[in-house]
C-alpha cells in the first residue's frame, strides 16, 4: 500500500470505524485510549507500525540490532506485539501490523478505512510530539476524532509545569510538593475488557504477523546470549504479582540500599522495561503499592520508597518535558557547560568492557548481554566514564545506553546522566557541598556488595579462577597467581585504561574548575570560555605527566 500523503480524503468520515495506534501502552489494562476506541464503534483496528529504522538490522551499529536500538530490545518490543496479539485475539480482535514509515502508514490507514475517531495514548518524547502534531492535524483536517490521553504517567507534566509557573520544578522535593496525589488515586482503574469490537474490513492494505527475529532480517547467532527478560503484558502482570506477593519487601523497600552485585535474583523489581514499553500501566502499579501499604504498619516513603522510586520516573518526565534541549550540553539551560573530552578509545574500552576494571567491565558485560542492570551498577559505570575518572562526555555514555538497555527511556536515560555526571539537579547541592568529588570507587564500591567477586566471575570468565583478594584488583595479582589462575593480565585480560586514584584527582580539579568557570559567567559559558577550559587541562596533562597522558596509560601492552 504506497499512497501519498496528500491523498488523506477529507470527506471520509462517514464510517463508525476507530483506529487504536498502538506505540508504546501495549497493554490491555488500564489503557484509556483502547478503551475509547472500543466505545460505540462498529469496529475498532488495532494498529502497530514497524519502522524499519528503529527494528530492522544495521550492519554498521557497534552491536547486534538496528540503527537505533540493541537487539535484546527489539526482541522484548517483538515479544509485546505477540502477547498483545494474543490478548486482542481473546477479545474477539487481532493486531494489524503494517511496515513503513510510522507517519506515513497510519495516515494512509486512516483514510482507506475510513476511520471516524484515532485514539493513541499521549506521548512526551519529542520524536512523538513531532510526529503527533503531524498526524493529529492531518487527521483533524479531515473531520476524524482525536482522543489522546495521558497514561504513560502518573501525572501530566504539563499540569505540573503549568503549576509552577511555567517551568518544572528541578528538585525532586518541589516536584512532590506541586505533585500531590493524582487525581485518580482512588478511583478504581479500568483493568479489564471484556470485549472489542471486530477488526473492519482492511482493503488494501498487507497485514502481517507479529515477525521474528530472524524475519526482521536477523541472525540469532549475532547474540551471544539474550536477555532473560522476556517482554509482554502477560510477562509484566506475572512480575507485578510475584513482587507484591511478599509484601513486607514492598513495603521495607529503600532504595539506594540494595545490592547492584545481585544478578541471580536482583535487588529491585526489573519492571523497567515493562514500564517504557507501557505493558505495565505505572498508575495500576502505583495504586497496587497503595493497596500494599494499607495492609502493612509501616512502610518506606519516598524518595527511596517503590512509590517513590515511580514519583523520580514522573520528576524526570516533567523536567525533560519543559526543558528545551535536554538531551544535550550545548543550550540546554540545566545542565553545567563542561570541557568533557572527546577520546574514542577511552569511549571504547568502556563500551567493549576492557577497561581493565573487573567491576565496570562486568556491569557492561551484562548490560550487553541482559540489557538491564541494578541501578548503581548503572552508577558505577556513568560516574567511571564522566567525572570520576575518563572525563568522556556524558552524552556518549548516554547514547550507548540509549541503544542496549532495554528499559531504554528518552526522559529517564538523559535525565539520570545529566545527574551521574554532575551536569545537572545536584546544581545548588553540588555548589555547596562539592557532589562531583564524591566518586565511586572501581574497586572498593563493589567489593563491599560482594566480597567474592561471584559477580565478576559470572560475567567476566576469563576471571573466574582469580583468588577474591585480586579479583576487584587483578593487575596487583603476582604473575604466579595470575599463571595460576589461567589469566594473564595485559594478554588474558587488559591492564587498566587509567590509575584510578590520580585519573579521580584530576577528574575532581577539573571539575571543581568547570564549576568555577559556570558560575563566574552565570551558566552562560561561550564556545571559547570552554576551548580555553579544554586547552588549560590539555596542556596540565603535558606538563605533568608528558607520555602517557595521566587520564589514559596504554589501552594494550
Ligand atoms: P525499581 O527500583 O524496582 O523501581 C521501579 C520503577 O521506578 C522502575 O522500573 C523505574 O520505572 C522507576 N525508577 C527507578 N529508579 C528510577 C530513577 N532513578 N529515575 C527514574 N525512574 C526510576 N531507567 C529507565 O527506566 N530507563 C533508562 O533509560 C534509565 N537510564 C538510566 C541511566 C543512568 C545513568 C542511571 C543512573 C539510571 C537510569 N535509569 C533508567 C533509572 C534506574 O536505574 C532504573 O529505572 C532502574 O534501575 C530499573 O530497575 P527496576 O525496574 O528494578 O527499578
Amino acid at each position: 500500500m504506497k499512497l501519498p500523503l496528500s491523498l488523506l480524503n477529507p470527506n471520509m468520515s462517514s464510517g463508525s470505524g476507530s483506529l487504536i495506534w498502538f506505540r508504546k501502552g501495549l497493554r490491555i489494562h488500564d489503557n484509556p485510549a483502547l478503551e475509547y476506541a472500543a466505545r460505540g464503534s462498529t469496529c475498532v483496528y488495532p494498529l502497530f507500525v514497524i519502522d524499519p529504522h528503529y527494528m530492522e538490522p544495521d550492519p554498521n551499529a557497534f552491536s547486534p540490532g538496528s540503527t537505533l536500538a540493541g537487539i535484546n530490545r527489539i526482541r522484548f518490543l517483538l515479544d509485546s506485539l505477540a502477547d498483545l496479539d494474543s490478548s486482542l485475539k481473546k477479545l474477539g480482535s487481532r493486531l494489524l501490523v503494517l511496515k513503513g514509515e510510522p507517519g506515513e502508514v497510519l495516515i494512509r490507514c486512516l483514510n482507506e478505512w475510513g476511520v471516524k475517531k484515532l485514539c493513541f495514548e499521549y506521548d512526551t518524547d519529542p520524536y512523538y510530539q513531532a510526529l503527533d502534531n503531524k498526524v493529529k492535524n492531518r487527521a483533524s483536517a479531515a473531520g476524524i476524532e482525536v482522543f489522546s490521553p495521558v497514561s504513560h504517567t502518573l501525572f501530566n507534566p504539563a499540569d505540573i509545569i503549568e503549576k509552577n509557573g511555567g517551568r518544572p520544578p528541578l528538585t525532586y522535593q518541589s516536584f512532590l510538593k506541586l505533585a500531590g496525589e493524582p487525581s485518580w488515586a482512588c478511583s478504581p482503574l479500568s483493568v479489564e475488557l471484556s470485549s472489542i469490537p471486530p477488526v473492519g474490513n482492511v482493503g488494501r492494505c498487507e497485514i502481517l504477523q507479529v515477525p521474528t527475529l530472524k524475519e526482521l532480517g536477523y541472525v540469532e547467532e549475532d547474540q551471544d546470549e539474550f536477555t532473560p527478560f522476556r517482554g509482554g503484558e502477560s510477562e509484566a502482570l506475572k512480575r507485578l504479582r510475584e513482587t507484591l506477593s511478599d509484601k513486607e519487601w514492598v513495603a521495607n523497600f529503600e532504595k539506594p540500599k540494595g545490592d547492584p552485585s545481585a544478578y541471580i535474583k536482583p535487588a529491585t523489581t526489573v519492571l523497567s522495561p515493562y514500564l517504557k514499553f507501557g505493558c505495565l500501566s505505572s498508575r495500576y502499579f502505583y495504586q497496587c503499592l497503595k493497596d500494599v501499604y494499607k495492609n502493612v504498619k509501616r512502610h518506606t516513603s519516598p524518595p527511596v520508597s517503590l512509590v517513590g522510586q515511580l514519583l523520580w520516573r514522573e520528576f524526570f518526565y516533567t523536567a525533560a518535558f519543559g526543558t528545551p534541549n535536554f538531551d544535550k550540553m550545548k543550550g540546554n539551560k540545566i545542565c553545567k557547560q563542561i570541557p568533557w573530552n572527546d577520546d574514542d578509545k577511552l569511549l571504547a574500552a568502556w563500551r567493549e568492557a576492557r577497561t581493565g576494571f573487573p567491576w565496570i567491565d562486568a556491569i557492561m558485560v551484562q548490560l550487553r548481554k541482559w540489557g538491564w542492570i541494578h541501578h548503581l551498577a548503572r552508577h558505577s559505570v556513568a560516574c567511571f566514564l564522566t567525572r570520576g575518572d575518563l572525563f568522556v562526555h556524558w552524552e556518549k555514555g548516554r547514547d550507548v545506553f540509549e541503544r542496549l538497555l532495554i528499559d531504554s527511556d528518552w526522559a529517564i536515560n538523559n535525565g539520570n546522566w545529566l545527574w551521574l555526571s554532575c551536569s545537572s539537579f545536584f546544581y545548588q547541592e553540588c555548589l555547596l557541598f562539592q557532589q562531583y568529588n564524591r566518586i565511586y570507587s572501581p574497586v572498593s564500591f563493589g567489593r563491599k556488595y560482594d566480597p567474592n567477586g561471584n559477580y565478576i566471575r559470572y560475567f567476566l570468565p576469563m576471571l573466574k579462577d582469580m583468588p577474591k583478594e585480586y579479583i576487584y584488583e587483578p593487575w596487583t595479582a603476582p604473575l604466579s597467581v595470575q599463571t595460576k589462575a589461567k589469566c594473564i593480565i595485559g594478554k588474558d585480560y587488559p591492564k587498566p585504561v587509567v590509575s584510578h586514584d590520580s585519573a579521580s584527582k584530576e577528574c575532581k580539579k577539573r571539575m571543581g574548575e568547570a564549576y568555577a568557570l559556570n558560575q563566574r559567567l552565570n551558566g552562560v559559558v561561550s564556545e571559547e570560555e570552554l576551548r580555553k577550559l579544554r586547552r588549560k587541562f590539555d596542556e596540565g596533562d603535558e606538563e605533568q605527566e608528558p607520555k602517557p597522558k595521566r587520564l589514559r596509560q596504554k589501552l594494550t601492552d
